[in-house]
This record gives C-alpha cells, sequence and structure tokens, in this order.
C-alpha cells in the first residue's frame, strides 16, 4: 500500500507529486496511457510560466516537470485508470492492466478534455478534417483554407498557429466579441491570413470522406450561408474529466470537483483534487501547479492525523512497474 497516488500527469499532478515527494510520501503517479502529460502537450510556446523569460515548448516543460518529480522519488505508471474506490481509510485504484494500487490519500488531478460542437457529422469527420489540436494535425492542412471554431485564448493560439501551414483560416465566432487575452487577440486581428467570421455558428459539416464545407447560421438574424473550408479545428474550450468519480465525490453546478474553500479536500476524506479538474476559471498551468502544491500538503496534514499502524502500512510500496 501507498502513502498517496496521484492520478494525472499535467502541471498539476506533477507538481502534487514533486511536493509529495519532497515530503517523503513516496508517491505514485498515474499517467495516461495515451494523453500523459496533460494539455501542454498540445501546446507550442509557453510563454507566461515564471522562469522561462524566452518561453518553453509545452512538452519540454512536462517533461521537465517529470524529471523533477522522478528526481526526488515519484514512480510513474502509464496506464489508464478503470475504476476508483474510496473505503474510509483505504483507497483503491484500478487500472486497465487489471492491476490494483492501494493508497490511504488520493489526489486526482485528471485535468480536462476537449468540449465537442455536439453537431451531426463532427464525429464521423474527426481525423478527416475535423480537429482539436492544431498542434497534432495543422501539418496536414498545408496550403488549405481552414476554420477555426471559437473566441477564446484556445482559438487564437490555434488559429495562429495554423497561419503556418494554411492558405487562410477563418475564425467563426458566435458573439462579436472576443474572451480571448488582448495579446491573443491582437495576433490573431492583425494577422493576414486571418479573417473573422462574426456573430456566427457552425450547424453542420460537408463532406463525405473529408471536410469540404461548412453550414453556418447567423446568431442574429438567423440567415443561413455556407463556407468552402478543408479543415474545421474546435476550440471551443474544455469540460473538467470527472467521469471517474460522478457517484463518488460531489461536483459543483460547473461540472467540476467540489472542494471545500481554498483547498484540495474533496467530499471524501483522504481525496483532494486539484488543477483544471476543480478550476472552472482560471485554468492555467500556473494555476494548475499551485493547485497541486495545495494537494501535496493538504494530503501530507491528514496523513499525519492517521494512526501510526497504517501509516507504516503504506510506507513499504509494492512497486509493479509498468512503464513504456
Ligand atoms: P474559453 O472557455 O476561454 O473559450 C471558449 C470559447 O468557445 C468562447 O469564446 C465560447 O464562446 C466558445 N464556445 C463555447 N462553446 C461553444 C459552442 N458550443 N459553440 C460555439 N462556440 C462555443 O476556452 P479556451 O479553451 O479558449 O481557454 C480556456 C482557458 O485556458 C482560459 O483561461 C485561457 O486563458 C487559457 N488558455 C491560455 C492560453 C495561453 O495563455 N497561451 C492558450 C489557450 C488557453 P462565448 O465567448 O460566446 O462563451
Amino acid at each position: 500500500m501507498r502513502q498517496v497516488i496521484i492520478i494525472g500527469s499535467g502541471p498539476a499532478g506533477f507538481t502534487a507529486a514533486i511536493y509529495a515527494a519532497r515530503a517523503n510520501m513516496k508517491p505514485l503517479l498515474i499517467a495516461s496511457s495515451v494523453e500523459a502529460g496533460g494539455e501542454l502537450m498540445n501546446t507550442t510556446d509557453v510563454e507566461n510560466f515564471p522562469g522561462f523569460a524566452d518561453g518553453i515548448q509545452g512538452p519540454e516543460l512536462m517533461a521537465k516537470m517529470q524529471e523533477q518529480a522522478e528526481k526526488f522519488g515519484t514512480e510513474v505508471i502509464y496506464d489508464d485508470v478503470t475504476n476508483l474506490e474510496f473505503g474510509d481509510t483505504v483507497k483503491s485504484v484500478t487500472l486497465g492492466n487489471g492491476e490494483k494500487h492501494e493508497a490511504l490519500a488520493i489526489i486526482f488531478a485528471t485535468g480536462s478534455a476537449y468540449r465537442k460542437l455536439g453537431i451531426a457529422d463532427e464525429e464521423r469527420l474527426s481525423g478527416r478534417g475535423v480537429s482539436w489540436c492544431a498542434t497534432c494535425d495543422g501539418f496536414f492542412f498545408k496550403e488549405k483554407v481552414i476554420a477555426v471554431i471559437g473566441g477564446g485564448d484556445s482559438a487564437m493560439e490555434e488559429a495562429t498557429f495554423l497561419t503556418r501551414f494554411a492558405s487562410k483560416v477563418y475564425i467563426i465566432h458566435r458573439k462579436d466579441t472576443l474572451r480571448a487575452s488582448k495579446i491573443m487577440q491582437e495576433r490573431a486581428l492583425s494577422h493576414p491570413k486571418i479573417e473573422f467570421v462574426w456573430n456566427t455558428e457552425v450547424v453542420g459539416i460537408d463532406g463525405e470522406d473529408a471536410v469540404e464545407g461548412l453550414r453556418l447560421r447567423d446568431t442574429v438574424s438567423g440567415a443561413d450561408s455556407s463556407l468552402a473550408v478543408g479543415g474545421l479545428f474546435v476550440a471551443i474550450g474544455n469540460d473538467p474529466r470527472t467521469h471517474l468519480v460522478h457517484d463518488l465525490l460531489d461536483l459543483t453546478s460547473e461540472g467540476t470537483i467540489a472542494v471545500a474553500g481554498r483547498s484540495s479536500q474533496t467530499s471524501q476524506a483522504g481525496v483532494f483534487a486539484a488543477g483544471d479538474v476543480i478550476d472552472p476559471t482560471y485554468r492555467q498551468a500556473v494555476t494548475a501547479a499551485a493547485s497541486g502544491t495545495v494537494a501535496a500538503l493538504d494530503a501530507e496534514h491528514y496523513l499525519a492525523t492517521l494512526p501510526e499502524d497504517l501509516l507504516a502500512a503504506a510506507g513499504d510500496p509494492e512497486f509493479a512497474s509498468v512503464t513504456n
């Protein structure tokens, strides 16, 4: 049995791991089998993480966080959690490979997942012109006309990045004002390859085997129109990844895991949550990292309240190495 298991490998998970490992809690961190590293793995330049004045690539930043966590004794498993059981004192985590790991405390830092438009053909044409990740798929859209949906920082960042490949990028937004930060707005608004389509929503996607065009509706007048594009990037935000704990933990009306005040304490003793999965507002790498710190400190304080014999039982982790 472990003292603490951390679920999630974004800035919140790895920062929790750095703190927990330095507090000699010998954490086990479960990184996803395919999405290890979290959202920053899909980002190019990170220019707002303190300490990197010249910016740093998202994947490099995550590699550094993992290296730091492992340096202090974090063990990392690349697999997906399939089931969780939260007993009063012992919590168990079952993985895709069937292994079951136990711990006295859990830090849940599963982040958030791309939001979908929810229109017909979005799934069918996924990977055939519909994408949620410009850095992953942008290369396939060389010299094409493409559209990005959304009015936040993600949409601005994706659109600006996609100008490296595309001949033209439309940003289609359902309002006439942007939610994105000033600097990201200005970059997109002043880019010669980017054209904004305001007050417009996508109601359909045309194309049999690949995206050929979009059916649009004006959100003010209700008028329908169409736009020929060879690709569609959906950048309309994220939803917290809570499917594993829907029946186990209290959630907020916004769908994030409910925590007490400024702490990471969930509705279940010994279970802490950190990062985007508790944060509907800020969702920055820095705030997620800070939130991971809070969770590790809360877990440490919680463990200090448990009987000595339980802690002794959790002192000798039986680590089954499943890395790739
Ligand atoms: P946001 O929630 O900020 O923005 C989502 C955008 O998508 C909004 O403009 C919203 O419209 C629109 N939208 C939502 N649902 C739909 C829908 N069903 N159909 C059409 N449009 C829709 O999400 P982001 O992913 O852009 O950003 C999330 C957080 O991450 C923010 O805090 C942001 O600052 C941060 N971020 C920072 C970056 C950076 O600093 N480099 C890069 C990327 C993200 P409406 O405005 O009408 O609600």
